[in-house]
Parts: C-alpha cells; structure tokens; sequence
C-alpha cells in the first residue's frame, strides 16, 4: 500500500455516538482479526468502512452488535462506547434494545414468511401496536416496492428488493445506530445506486450509520467520513471525499490508477451519486490483496 495519508476522522458536527478505542478481537485464542482498532462514528453522520477480504469488516460488526462470542470470538483489549457507555457484556438483544441494530451480510431474511411478517419480526423489540403500524407505514414509504408486496412471501423478492426488505426489518427495530454489512453484495449497479439513495434517506431521517462495504464508490458516495481497514488495523480514515482522492484509495479500491491487479475485474461504473459527497466516477471496489 502506498504511504497512508491519515487525515483528522467524521465530518459531521455531532458527538461520537460509536467510539472505537484500540480494539483487538481474536478467534478461537489463534487469529487475531482486529489488531487495536480506532474509530469514531458522529451522531447524524453516515461513516463507510472499507477493507479488503479478510480484513476485520464483519468482526468489527459482530463485536458492535454483541455477536461476537456466537463465533468464538474475543475482545482481547480496548474498549467500544456507544453513546458514552461501554458495549463490554451486551448481548444482541441488548444492543438492538439499545438502538445499535445490524443489517447483517446476505439479508438473513425469512423467506417462508411475507414481507410484512419480516419487518413484524424486526419490531418485536419495541412497544405497543399503533407505533408499530406508524413504523410499517414509514419503511412502506421509503420503500414502495415492499409496500406493493407486503402479503408476499419474502423469497419470491429480488435480491435488491430483499436487501430492501432487510433494511426495512432493521430500521422497524428503531435504530439510532444502522450497522449496514455488504448491502450491495451481489447486486446490479442500478439497484446499487438505489441503496446508496436509501441510505442517505435513512441518515436524512436521523439515524447515523456505519456501512461496511467492498463498494468503494457507492460507500465513498453517501459517506461523510470513512475508514480503510487492512489487516485488522485502520489503514487510512478521513473525509470520504478527501479519502476518495488519495493515492491508496484510488489505486487500491477505486481502480484508477496505472496497474491493474490481476484479479480485479473491469469496469463496473455504479454511477452512484447520491448525496453528492465524494462524486468519483470510479470501478467497484473488488477482491484486492496485495
Ligand atoms: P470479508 O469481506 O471477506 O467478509 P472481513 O473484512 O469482513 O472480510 P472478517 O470476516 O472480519 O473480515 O475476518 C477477519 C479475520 O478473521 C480473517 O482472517 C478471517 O479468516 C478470520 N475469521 C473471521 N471469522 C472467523 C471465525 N468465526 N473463526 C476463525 N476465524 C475467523
């Protein structure tokens, strides 16, 4: 990796809702898959982290949203305040009952029951039932296309319309805090587009966001801020848009740069725009090592 140009973290002006403090995670007593880890997320603020493969993605989630000790997983040392508090003992529904809710990788949705039994499943956390039928009427608004579907069964949905269905489901949980993993795995570049546009409704609404993704630009194009994990470590953080000029970012997940890494496949524009943050008309970020 070229040298890192570490510029200061978020941009967006409120306090930290998330603060990662030198956080080390291993599995098993063997792999060590977060190597002291720093990262901060601002109340009202949408913050992407990338990385590669392999690079600590999803155990930073699953360290965020309880789960970690369903993998073997432990926290060795450092600490994770949401909200001020620390996180340290949280089990899931402790976390979800707290406001710190994951749209985990792959969508994980029901797909036997209807759309509207998902997102009940996803309310079952919160109160009584005229706020519940307020929450299904504002994920119908954000998302028309489950609207339309909410007696069908939840696996005759697209791929997109599921991702949507999942992100639907989370935020009848009444997150103040989305942890988004992957939501533009295996998705066309229109839909893509979609989800970045959705994303930034969510923040619009209130809720801040960590995203985890692969997709550089979509993630660099609705981020205020973002942070490059590699190797279990922050590599590079800072405004996503300043992020999206430097010289690691373009050569390492952007594409734009002299040499190509063999394994990087061609030209997938997302075209993704939203919110007009970093504006970069770049490739998808892909399967990179070095
Ligand atoms: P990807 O994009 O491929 O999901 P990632 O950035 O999310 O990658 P992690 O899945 O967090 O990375 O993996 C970080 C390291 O921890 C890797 O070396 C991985 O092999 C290892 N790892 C992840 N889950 C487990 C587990 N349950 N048991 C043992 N090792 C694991």
């Amino acid at each position: 990796m070229s040298t890192p140009t570490t510029a200061p973290g978020p941009t967006a002006a409120g306090p930290p809702i998330l603060e990662v403090r030198d956080l080390a995670v291993s599995y098993g007593g063997a792999v060590q898959a977060l190597r002291g880890v720093d990262l901060s997320v601002r109340e009202g603020s949408v913050v992407a982290l990338l990385g590669s493969n392999g690079a600590g993605k999803t155990t930073l989630l699953r360290t965020l949203s309880g789960t970690l000790r369903l993998h073997r997983g432990r926290v060795e040392r450092g600490e994770v305040l949401y909200r001020g508090g620390s996180l340290r003992g949280r089990d899931p529904a402790g976390c979800v009952a707290a406001g710190l809710v994951q749209v985990p990788e792959g969508r994980r949705i029901f797909t036997r029951l209807s759309v509207e039994e998902n997102l009940r499943a996803g309310g079952l956390s919160i109160g009584g039932r005229s706020t519940r039928s307020a929450d299904y009427e504002r994920i119908y608004e954000m998302f028309p296309v489950l609207a339309d579907r909410r007696a069908q069964r939840a696996g005759l949905l697209s791929g997109g319309e599921q991702q949507m269905l999942a992100m639907g489901r989370g935020l009848m949980a009444r997150p103040k805090l989305l942890l988004l993993d992957e939501p533009s795995l295996g998705l066309a570049p229109r839909i893509i587009g979609q989800i970045g546009e959705v994303i930034r409704e969510i923040n619009r609404q209130g809720t801040s966001v960590l995203l985890v993704e692969q997709n550089a630009t979509m993630a660099l194009g609705v981020a205020d801020s973002a942070f490059v994990l590699d190797v279990g470590k922050v590599s590079l953080s800072g405004p996503a848009a300043e992020l999206a000029r430097t010289d690691a970012v373009q050569r390492l997940y952007l594409g734009n740069a002299g040499e190509e890494p063999a394994d990087r496949p061609l030209a997938t524009t997302t075209g993704t725009t939203t919110g007009g943050r970093a504006r970069t008309a770049t490739r998808t970020l892909t399967r990179w090592s070095e």
